[in-house]
Order: C-alpha cells, then structure tokens, then sequence
C-alpha cells in the first residue's frame, strides 16, 4: 500500500493524518460542502470532490423509488466521488426520522413523540437497528436522526420529532443513536464518534441546542433562557448521545437568546467541541448558515465566515454549492477563515468516514435488499404503536369500561379523515418532507386492521363521512371514528389553536350523539378536547403519528394487548393555559391530563 490512509490496519487517526496532508485546500473545502442531490454531477464529485450529498425533505430520485432505485442512484454518484484525485467516498444523508421514511415499502414506525409514550429505550433502540438495517440497503450512509428536541410548546410544528417535553424522557429515548450506529464497545475513547459495522449507518442528533424551547413554539424561533437552564433542560440529551459515539450533530436553526445558532462559537466550540468533548463534525441545517445575515444569504461571504468560524464542520449548502466553495476560498486566501479551522473541520468530517468503513465499503450491499419492510421490522413498528397508545378515556361511566370493543359486534360503523389514510398515519416527513394523504406506501390502515381482525360475522360498514341515514337505518351497536391533523413539517406546523380540524369534530360529534364511539387521534401532538367531545364520547386513545402498522391500534382496542403508554407530554385544557415561564419554556396550568397519563384495562 503506497498510503497509509488507504491502509485499513493504520489507526484511524494515522488515516486522517496523512489523508488531510494529501489534501489541496479546493479538496478540503469539496469534503465541506454537502450538496442536494438535483444538483450533483459527476463532474462536481470528481472535480471539486465534494463530500456528501442529501435528499433533502427526503426527495427521492423518482415517485415510488424503491430501496433498490435509492442503491443504484446512491452507487452512481458514489462511483464518480471514487474517481476523484485521492478517491476519498462521499456520505450520502437522508432524514430518515421514522424508519427508511423516503422509500416506498420501508417500515415506517412511530413518530418521536409515540416512542416517547412508550417510554422504552430498548425499544428505540431495536427501531434505530431495523431503520439502519434498510436505510443501508437502500446505499445510503447516513441519516439526519435522532431529533433529540426537548419540546417545551406544542405550538411548535416540531413537536412530533421530539421524544417528549421531559428531559429525562427525552435522554432515555436517545438510546436510539446506539441502534443506528451500534453500541460502542467499553473503554471506547470519549466524544469519539463509533459505527459498529455494515449494518449501522452515520447518526446525527439535533437540532443543537434549544430548537423545542423556542418562545411560543415558534419554528426557528428564540430560545430564552440562561446558560445554566439551556444546559440542564436542552443539552443533557446530546452528553448521552456523545457517550454513545454519535458520529455528527445538527446545528439549529433556532436562535439562543437572540443570536443564532449556527454563528454560535460558545456553544458549537468552547461547549460543544471543546467542553463535551465532541471528535465527530457538525453540520449545518439546510441553508442554515444563510440565516447569518439580513436579509437572508444577502451577504453569503459574511454568513460563510460568521458559521465556519463559529465551529460549522459540513455545510448543508443546497443549491448553492458553487458560491459557497468561491467564497470559502477567498476567506481562507485572505485569512478571515484560518487554515488551521478548515483542517479541524476536515479531519472530523475523514474521522467519521473512516469510521464508518466507507472506504472500505463504499458501495451498497444488495444482500440486505429483503430486509427492507420485511416482517420481522413490521412486527417491530407494529409492537411500538401497541406500547405507544394512550388511553384517554375508557367509558362514561367509570365503572362500565367501554374498551375493549368486542370482537364479534354485528355491525360497526368505522369513519372519520383518518381512518383509511396511510399517509396520514404516517404523518410528516413520509415520502417527501411534508408527509401525503392516501396509500403513499405499503402499509396497513386502521380500517385494514378492523376488518382483519373482526369476526366473520361482523359487518363493516365503512363511511369516511357518514350521513345521518347511515347511522339511523343501519342498526349500528358502535362506532370507531378515526379525526387527527394532516401532516405537515416544520414552520408549516405550527398552530396557536390546536384544534381538531372541524371536518373531523363534526364527524365525531354527528356520530358520538347517536351511537357509543371511541375516537382515536391521529396527531403530532395533544389537540384541544372540548368538554363536548369528553362528554359525548364512550372511549379517546391518543394514536400519534402510527406509521404503516394500522394492526398495533387493533392488537389494543380489541383487547389482545394492554395499553401501556403514557402521556409523553401535558395535556393542555386550551391554548390560553399555555404559559410561558421564562426559565422552562412552556408549562401547561390546569392540564386536562398530566405528564405520565394513561389509563389500562383492569
Ligand atoms: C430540517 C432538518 C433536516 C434538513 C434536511 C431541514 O429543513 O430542519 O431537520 O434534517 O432539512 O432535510
């Protein structure tokens, strides 16, 4: 072997060494820049030897792209970096938040918010193995997950990628970073970033630091709070995932005290870095660093400067890769940007690649192709939605439970928005950032999982809007209505009035005054119940953001499983009982259900 860092018996940091010393400042600001996959070309990977290409909001090469689609186009790109002067392999990153969510087939599991119901670490951290297992078969490297968000507001947009609004829930869940990645062995060197193998992929835990403690739940918004209360509610959760080898780590787009976090050297070096001990890189938000300037990106050279030096490793560019490296140049030539800078970010950014075998295996592993959406990880997500349900309520009368429903009634009526929605269910970032509606991949519905599992004798009547013949000539014994939000992701959101969509309200409340009906909430997180609606109705399960296993619901409802979640999060009474606290963000007075609610069958 003519190079030590082609040699695989070298230590990683020899590798890195004499690799960086390999390098020309146009390779090194290349290895930076992670550009969007529309604009990549053979030429920009081999000429400018750019590090790592995204999906952004998970788009995939063409509607319907299965795993194998993802391989090839992953591998294509992948063999032109290959060809570039010292041959280094890009990483290829997707939001993969929720299971292999851009991949038509994938298993798709719960939402954060649904995990954290379950309160189960070895759970989160069996559904981080099954997601690395079938974002690796589809070639990609590396996923932007977990979001390890302590989300104070439920105003925020977000509020569903967080595991919870209780820190130590919240750090409990981050278990998942040891599923992605694999569990380091003991002794493994602190802050040092650790992929076990060729199942594991590239974690990234974000969005650093105080993205769910934003003022009013606003996206991208401000967090105020002083060091001592940012450290202890918002950044505890990221020592675990740094105990556990998290490889790299996402700025925020949310601001600290008015200063925004992707120009932050305090946090992102003196803390992060330097205190915490941080040896993977951070990467910018997805054109975050144009946030640096008024208006956004006027002034990139300025936005360029202000997040390198404030400790920004990979920038998340975009588009706009091609001014990025020109003015990355230009500050390094003048000095603004010190070399020295430019080196420490490349050596984390070759660290994480050498750790995690991409020069061994740069190539994807077509072996694993059947592993994506196969049974087992079906199975697995349709565990997580049982352990995730949490039982609001359980008949008018405390003493008649309503649930479990009876397997063998005569005659159901099954209604509501949500209710035969596989993208619904699965809510945002499912197929492309802001989630669809209908049979957007294999999966089933809840109305799929009631008719798979009543009896024979039982007759479904099905009626996404029923009219009040429906009910009144069909001698109906009960009803199962199915109401919730419709996805959405980010700014698109967020909501000061957390209302259940009136189509839905008016669904539960025309059935709910003529036959007994549970209702379950499809949503990111708690929605006003009004007192009608508490009234009204015999049963309310909180179902979250399901994923594609409708049959976890039905496992529940129909009795074959206990419930056993609970509330990940306060139930608010109405949105005017959200306050703020200056030091803890939000807390909800008089909730309607505390944090840890969830009631079970006897
Ligand atoms: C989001 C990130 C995401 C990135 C890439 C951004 O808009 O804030 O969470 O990882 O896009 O899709």
């Amino acid at each position: 072997m003519d190079f030590v860092y082609k040699n695989p018996n070298e230590p990683i940091e020899a590798r890195v060494r004499d690799l960086l010393s390999c390098m020309t400042l146009k390779e090194k600001i290349g290895q930076m820049t992670q550009i969007e996959r529309t604009v990549a070309t053979p030429s920009s990977l081999i000429d400018l030897s750019i590090g790592s290409i995204l999906s952004g909001g998970g788009s995939a090469p063409f509607e319907n792209a299965m795993s194998s689609d993802w391989a090839d186009m992953v591998d294509g790109f992948q063999k032109s970096a290959l060809e570039s002067r010292l041959g280094i392999p890009l990483i290829y990153g997707i939001d993969a938040v929720h299971g292999n969510n851009n991949v038509y087939g994938a298993t798709i599991f719960p939402h954060n918010i649904g995990l954290g119901a379950t309160r189960d670490a070895d759970l989160a951290r069996r559904i981080g193995a099954a997601t690395a297992l079938e974002v690796k078969a589809s070639g990609v490297h590396y996923t932007f997950a977990p979001c390890v968000a302590v989300s104070k507001d439920p105003r925020w947009g977000r509020c569903f990628e967080s595991y919870s609004e209780d820190t130590e829930i919240v750090r409990k869940m981050t278990s998942f970073v040891s599923g992605l990645q694999g569990h380091p062995p003991e002794g493994h060197k602190h802050g040092y970033p650790f992929v076990a193998g060729r199942e594991n992929v590239v974690a990234c835990a974000k969005h650093f630091v105080g993205d769910g403690g934003t003022y009013k739940g606003v996206n991208e918004g401000d967090t105020v709070l002083s060091y001592e209360e940012l450290e202890k509610i918002h950044m505890t959760p990221y020592l675990d995932c740094i105990s556990q080898g998290v490889s790299t780590i996402m700025a925020s787009y949310s601001s600290w005290n008015g200063h925004k976090l992707h120009g932050d050297h305090f946090l992102l070096t003196e803390i992060l870095k330097e205190k915490l001990g941080f040896k993977g890189f951070v990467i910018s938000d997805y054109e975050g660093i144009d946030q640096l300037c008024d208006p956004h990106g006027s002034d990139y050279r300025h936005c360029v400067s202000s997040a390198i030096n404030a400790g920004i490793d990979m920038v998340m560019v975009g588009v706009r890769f091609e001014q990025f490296i020109e003015d990355l140049t230009s500050l390094v030539e003048s000095g603004e940007v010190p070399i020295s800078r430019i080196d420490d970010a490349v050596e984390r950014i070759l660290r994480v690649k050498f750790v995690a075998g991409l020069f061994e295996f740069p190539l994807s592993d077509s072996s694993l192709l059947d592993i994506v959406g196969c049974e087992l990880h079906r199975d697995l997500a349709r565990e997580a939605v049982r352990k995730s349900l949490v039982l609001l309520k359980n008949g008018k009368d405390c003493s008649k439970p309503f649930l479990p429903l009876d397997m063998n009634a005569k005659r159901i009526l099954v209604t509501g928005t949500h209710v035969d929605n596989l993208g619904y269910q699965c809510g945002g970032w499912t197929k492309t950032g802001r989630g669809g509606s209908g049979r957007i991949t294999i999966g089933t519905t809840i109305l799929d999982a009631i008719k798979a599992t009543v009896g024979v004798e039982t007759e479904v009547v099905y009626k996404p809007y029923p009219s009040k013949d429906t009910i009144e000539n069909n001698r109906i014994s009960f009803a199962i209505v199915a109401v919730g939000e419709v996805p959405y992701s980010e700014t698109s959101g967020d909501n000061s009035v957390l209302r259940i969509p009136v189509d839905g309200a008016e669904i539960i409340s025309s059935v709910a005054d003529k036959i007994p009906t549970l209702v379950i909430l499809i949503s990111g997180r708690p929605l006003v119940l009004e007192p009608w609606l508490l009234e009204k109705t015999e049963a309310v399960v909180a179902a979250w953001l399901p994923g594609t296993e409708g049959q976890g619901i039905t496992d529940v409802i129909y009795g074959s499983h206990n419930f056993k979640g609970q509330l990940p999060r306060t139930w608010f009474r109405g949105v005017e009982h959200l306050d703020h606290q200056p030091n803890d963000g939000v807390s909800s007075s008089e909730p309607l259900f505390p944090l840890g609610f969830g009631l079970r069958y006897n």
